[in-house]
């Protein structure tokens, strides 16, 4: 994918063309009376979304995080266009599976894990 010429503008329906991959993003106020980009048309449910990138719609149109844990079973989401841009890394979702390769990644390097027993010289007889 080229590099766009055109800067991000406001387009109708608050919704922006994303600087890195050219698609449309919406919009929408947060309840911190700040911005987030959404991905439109994209309502996942909230289970299948790491916790803190969840957003809700409140009935004034805002959005908020969904910090409820565990989700409703049927409460849908919203999710940052970010997480969803093929022109962007993806964030850090899972960090405690982040921590835990990490640590397992210094355990090959001290090569400590446990040596599993070794195999029996001759197989037990079957009969
Ligand atoms: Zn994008």
């Amino acid at each position: 994918m080229g590099v766009l010429e055109e800067k991000p503008r406001r387009l109708g329906g608050g919704q922006l063309r994303c600087p890195y991959c050219g698609l449309l993003q919406d919009r929408v106020a947060t309840l911190e009376q700040d911005w987030v980009l959404l991905e439109p048309d994209m309502r996942p449910l909230a289970h299948t979304v790491p916790a803190e990138h969840r957003w809700i719609e409140l009935s004034d149109g805002r959005v908020t995080v969904y910090g409820v844990c565990p989700p409703d079973q049927f409460q849908r989401c919203r999710i940052e266009h970010r997480l969803a841009c093929p022109a962007q890394p993806l964030p850090d979702l899972w960090p405690w599976l982040t921590s835990l390769r990490g640590e397992n990644a210094r355990r090959v390097e001290r090569r400590d894990d446990p040596k599993p027993p070794p195999p029996p010289e001759e197989w037990p007889d079957a009969g």
